[in-house]
């Protein structure tokens, strides 16, 4: 029989389709090593995929046609609920798919037929099926000496760790070659000096559509030095039987079968945080709730849609993730600290004589900056973006040069910049800090307590931060869209008429609104408003919407003590509402809303 190549929805018994002497070829690696891997994703909506799909199906269908694919195996149980659409777009197009089907319940029987079903209908026996076992398990072997040497040695990088093992889900069409190149590797590697790290981070979840993720963190001192789904791919159990073979591979089963595998490779590996990555518009980012409770080290869950490099909020959850786990690895400290004087003073009367620290929280909305000294909180300000970038620096090179003297501070020491803007606009001289770890600083400056639960509602997102011993411990953040953010607030305040700081104070009998949506909520009010609903009590039902929002985080994430800050903790209604619903006590620092200039200003 010629050989011809047979495309993979996922990783299959490829024992199978060497012993029958076809080429496997992962469908995956095929779309997402393409020079533009967006043109097959683009092919598929074209066709009537939906936006709302997941894009690694989208992908697989237009590389498939993009390679002109005749035949494909499609894992219709244990792997994606789209793969039966996939298969029957394929037809039409006239490509030929076999179905395979992971039991659920790992039933060997079932497998084995399933197994069978396909050596029958590729046209192999168990005898030569078995002998390229024999051949492929030499290879998963030294693929599991390069996961030793990623974990044990610190030799090998969390993204070469991540490829080779991904590979090998169809070898690179060519077991023979892939495994020179190993050894190549290995050799190599092996010559290395071990990296410095200084956090060991499990990556868990399907492979990312992202293409410097490992690249990032590493850039931060964290090394992947696990790879979930991926090592799964090698096979690393080394069993004679292969239907036992499979039936060991945990992904396709039941998730609490994928969690005794991840549970103990945390221990093994001694790893500090997971990254759980989770792909838009994927059923199996449901399962984050089982891992978010079993898992017990710190998981940060991280979303992509299409393919391409991290986003600027991806990169600000990362950072905040990293900064976390250093902290609470004692890698740096946050030493007690009250000002001695909190008020705010007028700058022009301490200039040339203190040393100050300026702390700047670059928004999308607003630039609010924090003067500190050693006497505490010497100015704050805040300015439009817009005007702040127009009218108080340009851009000189790469990075914008802030006109101190038409702010009229002098004396300035040091700046930390933070905020969304940070890593879009460069301030000259700053030095840069993530934003969670801004408000952070913040808030312990503020409050000056060891526990509490932070929680920030600012103009455009929500964050939530559980802090022990003056240290995150977790946080959940909200930033993708402005539900229980000041916009909302700002948007219902317009549709009902009623000024910001008038809605601000109504909180009783609040009218019930299922929506809490910024769009959604426009339509739904409208309604109550024609049903003749008061002012009082409409604007008391938007205020009680961000309460609801609120809670079940505050409530995942509890202390005795809630510090709010942000814009709206001003809102009294809000925070009345709260209290009213929580038994913690809420605290509100006296500059809540520049929370996180100060605690820029604060960063040692
Ligand atoms: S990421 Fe999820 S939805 Fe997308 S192909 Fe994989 S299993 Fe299916």
């Amino acid at each position: 029989m010629d050989k011809h190549k047979v495309g993979l929805t996922t990783t299959i018994p490829v024992e199978i389709l060497f012993a029958s002497d076809n080429l496997p070829v992962d469908v995956n690696n095929l779309f997402v090593t393409a020079e533009y891997p967006e043109k097959c994703i683009e092919y598929a909506e074209q066709t009537g995929y939906p936006r709302t799909s997941c894009s690694w199906i989208k992908g697989l269908y237009g590389a498939m046609l993009e390679h002109k694919m005749k035949k494909v195996i499609a894992v219709m149980v244990g792997d994606c609920s789209y793969t039966h659409s996939l298969m029957e777009t394929l037809k039409l197009q006239g490509i030929e798919a076999l179905s395979f089907a992971y039991p659920y319940d790992r039933d060997r029987q079932a497998l084995k037929h399933e197994i069978e079903k396909l050596m029958k209908a590729l046209g192999t026996t168990w005898e030569q099926v078995n002998l390229v076992k024999v051949r492929l398990d030499q290879i998963r072997r030294k693929l599991v000496e390069l996961d030793r040497l990623t974990w044990q040695e610190n030799k090998v990088t969390g993204f070469e760790n991540h490829l080779w093992q991904v590979s090998s889900s169809d070898f690179n069409s060519d077991y023979q070659q892939f495994e020179l190149q190993l050894d190549e590797l290995l050799s190599e590697v092996n010559s290395r000096k071990p990296f410095k790290q200084k956090l060991r981070l499990g990556y868990i979840g399907v492979p990312p559509i992202l293409t410097d993720l490992y690249q990032y963190v590493e850039n931060k001192g964290a090394y992947v030095v696990y790879n979930e789904v991926q090592r799964q791919f090698t096979m690393p159990y080394f069993v004679d039987d292969l239907v036992e073979q499979y039936a060991l591979y945990t992904y396709p089963y039941d998730v609490n079968f994928r969690l005794q595998d991840i549970q103990q490779e945390i221990k093994k590996r001694k790893l500090d945080g997971i990254i759980h990555y989770t792909q838009s518009f994927c059923h199996r980012q449901i399962d984050d709730i089982v891992f978010k409770k079993y898992i017990d080290i710190p998981v940060l869950t991280l979303e992509a849609d299409r393919p391409g490099i991290l986003d600027a909020r991806t990169r600000m959850r990362l950072d905040a993730f990293i900064d976390m786990l250093l902290n609470s690895n004692n890698h740096t400290e946050v030493n007690s600290h009250i000002a001695t004087n909190n008020s705010v003073q007028n700058n022009k009367d301490n200039k040339n004589s203190k040393r100050l620290s300026c702390g700047i929280d670059l928004g999308s909305r607003n630039v609010k900056m924090a003067i500190l000294s050693d006497d505490g909180i010497e100015d704050l300000r805040s300015f439009n973006t817009i005007d702040f970038y127009r009218d108080y620096g340009r851009k000189v090179g790469d990075v914008f040069q802030i006109d101190f003297d038409k702010l009229n501070l002098e004396g300035i020491h040091t700046i930390t910049s933070t905020g969304y803007g940070r890593n879009t606009i460069k301030l000259a001289n700053a030095n840069q800090i993530a934003e969670l770890e801004a408000h952070l600083l913040g808030a312990l400056y503020q409050v000056d307590i060891d526990d509490f639960t932070l929680l920030d509602l600012g103009g455009q997102d929500s964050k939530v931060i559980m802090v022990r011993n003056r240290k995150m411990l977790d946080f959940i953040t909200n930033d993708k869209c402005a539900a229980s953010s000041g916009r909302f607030l700002e948007n219902m305040a317009t549709v009902i008429g009623v000024p910001l700081d008038e809605l601000a104070q109504y909180y009783d009998n609040p009218v019930e609104l299922n929506a809490t949506c910024a769009v959604f909520g426009e339509s739904e009010l409208i309604g109550r408003i024609a049903e003749g609903v008061s002012k009082e009590e409409l604007s008391a039902g938007i205020n009680y919407t961000i309460v609801k929002r609120i809670e079940p985080l505050l409530l995942k994430l509890y202390s005795d003590t809630v510090v709010f800050t942000g814009g709206v903790a001003n809102n009294c209604a809000i925070v009345n509402q709260l209290q009213s619903r929580i038994a913690s006590k809420i605290i509100i620092p006296k500059h809540p809303e520049y929370n996180g200039a100060i605690g820029a200003a604060y960063k040692k």
